[in-house]
């Protein structure tokens, strides 16, 4: 039996003779259907012609987005370290040269993401490189093809490896995760946010909504609380949820100033009337 995947989202569904009849992930709020209908596929489709392409950011940092872009163009990033390399995020699409590529590399020790809309394939990656999966246990109940590899992690922060952190910010999701690599960008450190964290369009903000496509906004509650969690930590650079998102010097002072700016418009304190 084929395990389905949603062609608006990418998640993939367990084994099942026919399609599900909704997307669970697209039928909320924070998501969509697109207005051509739900639309269904599988990975052995999807290798007629799909295949990933890769960017290198900066050594040890290396981005993975599938071409053409399939689903919501997820990217997501290879970080290799001294004590074993770690897939953030998870794109739908995986194929053999994908794997063969990555194993040369040393395989990965683990998968952590950012929150469903990453969710994918998940198993299908755990199971080639036969590795945890973690994921916040806050947003557990948007898991729609459970694996025994998934480790649903609690709390604030978690440590991944020496020097890689699990942050818990939530907003975008109550589980919403970004990873701090302290040694990224030559020891300055590094983000990668997905959208939990959202790289705008002149790539000088970053922005911090419920749902993108539906505009729907964080409450100030929230991006308070995305404040506090992030203070601790010091990165250079940012990596955001494409492969052209990425706030490349003094992230963290956009962070701060983002964060603070966002507020002002919810309050109303940004500007005078008129203005
Ligand atoms: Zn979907
Ligand atoms: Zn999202």
């Amino acid at each position: 039996m084929p395990a389905f995947l949603c062609t608006a989202c990418g998640t993939q569904y367990p084994p099942s003779d026919a399609p599900p009849k909704a997307c669970v992930i697209c039928e909320e709020e924070r998501q969509y259907v697109p207005p051509t209908g739900q639309g269904w596929t599988t990975l052995d489709k999807l290798k007629i012609d799909r295949r990933n392409s890769w960017r290198e950011y900066e050594p040890g940092v290396t981005g993975i987005g599938t071409d053409p872009n399939f689903a919501i163009g997820q990217r997501a990033i290879l970080i290799e370290t001294p004590n074993g390399n770690v897939l953030w995020d998870c794109i739908a699409f995986l194929d053999a040269a994908t794997i063969a590529t990555i194993k040369a590399r040393g395989g990965l020790k683990a998968i952590a993401i950012s929150h469903p809309h990453f969710y994918t394939t998940n198993g299908e990656w755990s199971r080639a490189f036969d590795c945890p999966i973690y994921m916040h246990a806050a947003d557990k109940k948007w898991v729609q093809n459970p694996h025994p590899n998934i480790k649903h992690w609690e709390g604030e922060t978690h440590q991944l490896l020496p020097d890689v952190t699990l942050i818990r910010c939530g907003g975008h999701f109550p589980g919403g995760t970004v990873l701090h690599w302290a040694k990224g960008a030559g020891g300055k450190g590094i983000v990668c946010s997905g959208d939990i964290l959202a790289v705008t369009a002149d790539r000088k903000w970053l922005s911090f909504l419920r749902s993108y496509p539906n505009w729907i906004p964080c409450s100030v509650p929230e991006v308070k609380a995305i404040g506090k969690a992030m203070q601790p930590f010091a990165f250079e650079v940012l990596y955001g949820h494409y492969f052209d998102r990425v706030i490349s010097a003094n992230a963290k002072g956009v962070f701060e100033k983002s964060v603070a700016r966002y507020i002002a418009n919810i309050e109303g304190t940004a500007r005078k009337p008129g203005e």
